[in-house]
């Protein structure tokens, strides 16, 4: 988690560059009659709040705004929805390089807050190649409603590419900057609706990933499922069928799970057609270690892979990244285990 306070600014800049792609969410949203949904056309207002940054800070933005051609409440977001954004931030940047103009500092993605963590952490993973920061931020309440959050979070936005040019993917909210594959959304209406769940621990050097690899062809889906007292195995079984390009598993505690014998069946099944399943913890704290318990130790003969401290945004986010390139059983428990971002602290009893 990092402080980034929006009335200081470290550096001395002369101008600010940034690329704004508003993506939809509570921030730019309007009460139809029916509830809240996102509205398109809000750039005079974020120009307007641009000036309001200058002012304050004296920097001057320089600025390119662009909008999705759907915006969303980002309940919405489906499957295709992350590359469509990933792919908008890459042809802006493109732009700008085939037309001679000076890159940008960093990326705004104005985004719904209810999946804006699992947005920012698979976005963590497909632009870790960028030079630059990519920020998202959003609001609680909509811009030019009483007590809008959504100027505030906007020139957190803009302070973090000022303050802090380091590339990676960052969600600015609140009070603070979160790294993206540690955040989660704890609060439905705190002004600091997102939490750093666990430490940051980016590996040392550069990073490691499979991009180089063959790309799949059609990635296939991959899903998240959480167990509970009383889970039918069908439930689960179903899950494991339907997500077979993976399934991140939400367990107890250490990794265990009500493991009746069809259940782990069933897993044993899901991992020997070739669908990885991946333990994570619902705790907030601590990590998974199969080890530890009979439930987690039939996990592990079953094919399960332990994962670690992961959070279920950013387990589900590296599932999904590695579904698109053709690894082997192996190389992909490797990847997974493997600490890549800052997503995972490694610990040999966690895989
Ligand atoms: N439902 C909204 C969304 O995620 C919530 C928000 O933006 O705060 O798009």
């Amino acid at each position: 988690m990092t402080d980034i306070a929006c009335d200081t600014v470290t550096l001395d800049l002369a101008i600010l560059r940034v690329e704004i792609l508003y993506t939809g969410g509570t921030f730019g949203m309007v009460d139809g009659g029916d509830g809240l949904r996102p509205r398109t056309g809000i750039g005079g207002d974020v120009a307007d709040l641009i000036d309001a940054y200058t002012d304050r800070f004296g920097i001057p933005v320089e600025f390119r705004y662009r909008e999705l051609e759907h915006v969303i409440d980002s309940a919405h977001a489906g499957p295709d929805t992350v590359g469509v954004i990933a792919e908008q931030v890459r042809a802006a940047l493109r732009v700008t390089r085939s037309e001679g103009g000076t890159p940008p500092d960093g990326v705004i993605l104005i985004h719904g807050t209810d999946t804006m963590a699992y947005t920012g952490a698979r976005l963590a993973f497909e632009l870790h190649d960028l030079a630059i920061p990519v920020v998202l931020t959003g609001a609680q309440i909509p811009l030019g409603q009483p007590g809008s959050d959504a100027g505030e979070n906007l020139l957190l936005a803009l302070n973090s590419i000022a303050t802090q040019p380091a590339s990676g993917t960052f969600i600015a909210f609140g009070s603070r900057l979160h790294p993206a594959v540690r955040a989660s959304k704890r609060s439905s209406h705190d002004r600091d609706g997102f939490v750093t769940v666990r430490p940051h621990t980016p590996p040392p050097g550069p990073i490691a990933s499979p991009d180089t690899g063959a790309k799949a062809e059609t990635p296939s889906p991959v899903g998240l499922f959480t167990v509970f007292p009383g889970m039918d195995t069908d439930l689960l079984d179903a899950a494991l069928r339907i997500y077979h390009g993976g399934v991140v598993l939400e367990c107890y505690g250490a990794g265990t799970m009500p493991a009746s014998a069809a259940a782990i069946d069933a897993i044993r099944k899901a991992t020997g057609r070739g669908t990885p399943v991946v333990v994570i913890t619902h705790c907030d704290s601590g990590s998974v270690d199969l080890s530890l318990y009979q439930p987690g130790r039939a996990l592990l003969a079953a094919g399960a892979i332990g994962g670690g401290d992961m959070t279920r945004e950013a387990a589900l986010a590296k599932l999904g990244h590695l579904a698109g390139f053709e690894l082997t059983a192996a190389e992909l428990r490797r990847w997974m285990t493997s600490n890549l971002l800052g997503e995972l602290t490694e610990s040999p009893a966690s895989h």
